[in-house]
């Protein structure tokens, strides 16, 4: 984390040839008298960069010298407009829109999901969420920090003079030609105020189920669903797993106009055509119960409850798919067979949930080996040698086999037992599968399955 501490010059680094720089691994910081300071790493070879012989060097990651040396015309320009925006009296927030704009479009072409904007004790950091995981992006001197935020709470109507309580806010933006939605939450900390904006792209619902990376025996049961009537299907997972894009890309995929199709959202972030959405809205005493409490009441063919919670939202998803509803929901938990002991800990009526159970799934994201580089890092990754993710998954389908044994309570353990002895693939194997294709790394499939089992 020494990159917070040092905020880069780049009009400093901008006299320098920069593939010199890139050649030699280093990043010059300042120049003082007979020291020049420098960020280096192991392998940096300074002798052709700097001319004064007593050289401060401050250790960094070979691929973060790289990182904080790419795309180096952005580098310059934002670094510009913050002094600018800070030295001069920016009543019309010209540079800081400036700033802000080229923020925006960065984190879109990176398919950022979160821009994290925090003041640390000596500097500022902005930091995006690619494929679940926080890079520190860009560090500026903490005075910028104010000016920033101001803007962003400006533009997403939140009141700038209220600094110690939570505000959630939303704008919208135009980004080459095209129309963002953003959600903005602002959160009083001990150093400043932490920004968080949650990038509301609408292309995660439209995504077409066959674009998640499930394998063909998954996709096939996924398909399989289209043909039920009713009963109930789980996805099951942590937070983070794909969860919802999955249940939307299945809305996706059962959406017809012979169907009705109702979805309870605590709130609803992206509209879907010919669905009735719900958003849960506590404010107005728009619980979840209360939606669910009524939904038969709107005939539908098919319900997505955004997640199982509770004993109530269970009883309400399993009456109804007992009544010839299809209905689709999330739950926490760890591993399909796992999810059957969750919903025995929620109370749930072993005899209704023997009846409508059909399917669960258990999915989670691996990060993919970058394709331009394979793990040597390059621009197409930020050096970090990933890039994009792919869904892995088990499915546990509820047979006559499996439905006696939730009927008649069986311990996990049997039911894990007598799934060794079908063709039941672990996400273990699934994932070992993607490895194999060259795809992921065992360390990183080892990391998102086996940590949490
Ligand atoms: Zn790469």
């Amino acid at each position: 984390m020494k990159i917070i501490n040092h905020i880069i010059d780049y009009n400093f680094v901008n006299s320098f040839d920069i593939n010199t720089l890139r050649e030699s691994l280093s990043i010059p910081l300042k120049s003082e008298d007979i020291y020049f300071t420098s960020f280096t790493c192991v392998s940096s070879d300074i002798s052709k960069v700097y001319t004064k012989s007593l050289i401060k060097s401050i250790e960094l990651e070979k691929e973060e010298i790289l990182f904080f040396l790419s795309d180096i015309q952005t580098r310059i320009k934002l670094y510009n407009l913050s002094l600018q925006s800070k030295n001069s009296n920016d009543i019309n927030h010209n540079n800081i829109e400036e700033f802000f704009n080229i923020i925006l479009k960065k984190s879109i072409d990176n398919r950022c999901s979160d821009i994290h904007i925090e003041a640390m004790n000596n500097s500022m950091i902005i930091r995006f969420r690619i494929d679940g995981i926080l890079k520190i992006f860009y560090v500026f001197e903490k005075a910028f920090f104010v000016l920033l935020s101001s803007y962003i709470k400006l533009i997403s109507k939140l009141d700038i003079t209220q600094i110690r309580l939570p505000q959630d806010g939303r704008f919208n933006k135009e980004i080459e030609n095209k129309s963002y939605d953003f959600r903005v939450s602002s959160m009083p900390t001990i150093n400043a105020e932490s920004i968080v904006i949650r990038i509301l792209d609408k292309q995660n619902v439209k995504k077409d189920i066959k674009s998640l990376g499930f394998s063909s025996n998954i996709y096939k049961e996924l398909e399989n669903i289209s043909k039920l009537k009713n009963g109930l299907v789980l996805i099951s997972g942590p937070t983070g797993s794909g969860k919802s894009t999955t249940l939307y890309s299945l809305l996706k995929l059962l959406n017809n106009s012979n169907k009705k199709i109702i979805t309870i959202e605590d709130p609803v972030e992206y509209k879907i055509e010919q669905i009735q959405q719900v958003s849960i809205n506590e404010d107005i005493g728009l619980g979840f119960n209360k939606v669910l409490k009524n939904i038969l009441r709107q005939d539908p063919d098919i319900i997505l409850i955004g997640e199982i919670r509770d004993k109530f939202s269970l009883d309400i998803a399993l009456q109804a798919s007992l009544t010839g509803h299809l209905v689709l929901a999330s739950i926490h938990s760890n591993s399909s067979v796992e999810t059957l002991s969750r919903l025995v800990d929620l109370q749930a009526d072993t005899y209704l949930l023997s009846t409508t159970l059909k399917y669960v799934f258990s999915q989670r994201l691996v990060l993919l080996l970058c394709k331009n580089c394979k793990k040597k890092g390059c621009t197409v990754c930020n050096f970090t040698g990933f890039h994009n993710r792919s869904s892995i998954c088990e499915v546990l389908k509820v047979d006559e086999n499996i439905s006696s044994m939730i009927f008649l309570k069986n311990d996990v353990k049997l039911i894990k037992e007598h799934l060794k002895n079908t063709n039941f693939v672990s996400i273990l194997d699934d994932g070992k599968e993607k490895v194999k294709e060259g795809l992921t790394t065992f360390d990183e499939l080892y990391k998102v399955v086996c940590d949490e089992i």
